[in-house]
């Protein structure tokens, strides 16, 4: 008898029949163990939420009502086909009503202040969890099983304030989940949790970041002292490259926490980047696997990579939705501080750095950010610009590229990577923007324009052979 978590992505969970799987699979593995649930919103529900709830603000009421209407039916479909018991349909609809109806209100709130702000976002994206998560719920009681439904907040998770980006208080969070889950565990009830969302220390919705399900699992993970924490979602496990840009992409059996966090900060969609700190702590194993496959034994990330790793370079992956900005300025060279002041200007404004690479000689930084905080960027540098006279001269900006990162543990050993990579780029006729290598050395990362990404990928995943070690 093994203590899992299981966490059912947005596209395990996509319509009525995958959460009617999705409830076989639990019912299953809870006959021999005991087994906590996190389940993401219906596949492409957050990304429809952000968006109007963004356009809220100039919208109007009839465009709400017509988006609810669809959500509406969205999960009532789903409720149809993956719950047979009339009075178990029921309850899970009246609760589907009853959330439809305060989205509604919330999304007519933002449309009449005519501004959403980071708060207000997170309340919004909160819907979509709160909305799949009564339907497994009510489709694993359809199985007979017994099992209880919780918000992120409910179950005892509690963060910071830093909405979109919340991080776990996690002794307290712990603490509350224990109090709350661990009795249930006991009597083989199923818990089952929303993933993504949970509340600050005032009971504020805060979010943990896109793709925050798989840091929900983890969090629960540590606090419950699970023996292992499985995320299931719509591939074999954590491959070599996207499988949706390579094919022929390989799944990778085994990985380190520090190879998978690596891989999940550049641009594997397939986990969370923060979601891996702390099971790593705990040496708690995560194990990928595919929801569509459930015979296969999928990735496992433990502390020790296996020693199956002779290959220098592992994966390669694409981070989209990014963009470069270059600070120059002739009193940056030599002038101490003059760096500092650059990313202080950022971190004030919550604006994370991805990648840096400086070349004193040309009196210039440039860096990789997220695309969607470009204005905020450059707006913010040039008003220091204005304020601190001669720091900087000039920012520019390039929206339209993407970051290629290589990565592999045993690359720091191994002459020639780099130029390898360089030289396959070099032979596709592509131009590099910007190169970093990452302290870890784990990974060597570069810039190029984003129509070409996908074709440096296939490049690279082929001159090392990846698709057949
Ligand atoms: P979920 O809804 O289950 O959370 P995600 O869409 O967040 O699923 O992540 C799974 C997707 O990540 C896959 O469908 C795949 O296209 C993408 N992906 C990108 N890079 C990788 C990689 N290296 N290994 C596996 N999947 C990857
Ligand atoms: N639904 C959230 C998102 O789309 C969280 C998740 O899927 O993990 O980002
Ligand atoms: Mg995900």
């Amino acid at each position: 008898m093994k203590k899992i978590v299981m966490k059912f992505g947005g596209t395990s969970v996509g319509t009525g029949e995958n959460i009617r799987h999705v409830a076989d699979l639990v019912t299953k593995y809870a006959k021999d163990n005991k087994v906590a649930v996190v389940v993401s919103a219906l596949a492409g529900v957050t990304n429809s939420l952000i968006e109007t709830g963004c356009q809220a603000k100039k919208s109007d009421e009839k465009h709400i009502q017509t988006f609810t209407a669809e959500l509406r039916k969205k999960h009532t479909d789903a409720i149809s086909t993956a719950i047979t018991s009339k009075a178990i349909q029921k309850e899970v609809a009246q609760i589907t009503e009853n959330t439809i109806a305060e989205l509604e209100k919330v999304l007519t709130g933002i449309c009449y202040v005519g501004e959403i702000t980071p708060k207000s976002k997170d309340y919004v994206m909160s819907f979509g969890e709160r909305l799949s998560a009564p339907i497994v719920w009510g489709a694993i009681k359809d199985h007979k099983a017994e099992s209880q439904c919780f918000t992120g907040k409910d179950a005892g998770i509690v963060t910071n304030s830093n909405f979109g980006e919340a991080d776990p208080l996690m002794n307290f969070t712990a603490h509350l989940i224990r109090e709350r889950l661990s009795p249930l565990l006991e009597k083989n009830i199923i818990p089952v949790v929303t993933g993504f969302i949970a509340a600050d220390q005032d009971g504020v919705v805060t979010t943990v970041g896109r793709g925050g399900s798989d840091y929900t699992a983890t969090i629960l993970g540590v606090a419950l002292q699970v023996d292992e924490v499985w995320i299931w979602t719509d591939v074999d496990g954590i491959m070599t490259t996207d499988p949706k840009i390579v094919p022929s992409a390989r799944m990778l059996p085994q990985l380190s926490y520090q190879e998978a966090a690596e891989m999940a900060i550049f641009g594997a969609k397939a986990m969370h980047p923060r979601a891996l700190g702390p099971v790593s702590k705990e040496n708690i194993p995560v194990r990928i696997r595919n929801t569509a496959h459930p015979e296969n034994p999928g990735t496992l990330i433990t502390k020790e990579p296996i020693a199956n790793a002779k290959e220098a370079v592992k994966a390669v992956a694409m981070i989209k939705d990014v963009a470069m900005l270059n600070v120059y300025g002739a009193a940056m060279v030599g002038a101490p501080g003059s760096y500092a002041k650059v990313f202080d200007v950022l971190g004030k404004n919550s604006i994370n750095v991805m990648m840096i690479s400086a070349a004193a000689s040309e009196a210039n930084i440039s860096m990789v950010i997220k695309r969607g905080l470009l204005g905020r960027a450059v707006s913010n540098l040039e008003i220091a610009l204005q304020e601190r006279g001669g720091i900087v001269s000039e920012v520019t900006t390039e929206d339209d590229v993407a970051v290629i990162a290589v990565m592999g543990a045993n690359m720091k050993g191994t002459l020639g990577v780099a130029s390898k990579i360089f030289s396959t780029v070099a032979k596709k006729g592509i131009n590099i923007r910007m190169i970093a290598q990452g302290s870890s050395e784990l990974n060597i990362s570069f810039v190029v324009k984003e129509k070409d990404g996908a074709a440096v990928v296939r490049a690279i995943h082929e001159e090392f052979n990846l698709d057949k070690n």
